[in-house]
């Protein structure tokens, strides 16, 4: 199974080596190959001259889209805000801590929902699903395996991540949450959290 990761968006054409500038298009070209993710972001010229024809052939393609780059802005830290769930996402995802999958996965659902982040592709490996989720504004790719969670777990994953937002990762250790990987549970979900529309 892949192991989770962070794709973060390059701040250069990873082909001629140019710095993106703000609001520069750019296109992503997802490639799933050896049991690895890998991405490529190159500018438009690039894409155009040296991938866009049969891009779609090459070996382990999984997906292409095309952003617009936001340069990254000095946004200051509040210490006293508390974790949000993107937040929390993120460190969850760079722990790969198999006690939090299930509640990472939630998470990434939860975000999704919010239009915070959107699916881009979906994998299949050694029998499970592997979700890729893009931050839009960030560009950065998350890959989340699906935990084939069942409707009876959901309660506890859910209180999991509560537990998670309110004291963040260093919180006491909440229980080891076992997952057996059976009746996928994903459509379920759709009902089972809160609504909150804007
Ligand atoms: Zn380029």
């Amino acid at each position: 199974m892949t192991d989770w990761n962070i794709q973060s968006r390059s701040h250069l054409c990873q082909a001629c080596g140019k710095p993106f500038v703000n609001k520069q298009t750019y296109h992503t070209l997802l490639i799933f190959d050896r049991h690895e993710l890998t991405r490529q972001d190159v500018c438009e010229a690039c894409w155009t001259t040296q991938f866009a024809e049969g891009a779609q052939d090459r070996r382990g393609y999984i997906s292409h889209w095309v952003g617009e780059y936001q340069a990254p802005h000095a946004e200051t830290p509040d210490p006293i805000q508390k974790e949000t769930a993107e937040t929390l996402l993120r460190k969850l995802v760079e722990k790969n801590d198999p006690q939090f999958r299930a509640a990472t996965f939630i998470l990434a659902v939860m975000l999704e929902r919010k239009k915070l982040l959107k699916v881009k592709a979906q994998l299949k490996e050694d029998g499970g699903r592997v979700f890729v989720y893009e931050q839009p504004k960030t560009g950065d790719v998350f890959t989340i395996p699906d935990p084939n969670l069942q409707l009876t777990q959901l309660e506890a994953v859910q209180r999991q991540v509560a537990a998670l937002m309110e004291g963040g990762l260093d919180a006491p250790e909440p229980p080891a949450y076992l997952v057996p990987p059976e009746q996928p549970a994903v459509a379920a979900l759709a009902g089972a959290s809160e609504e909150n529309p804007k």
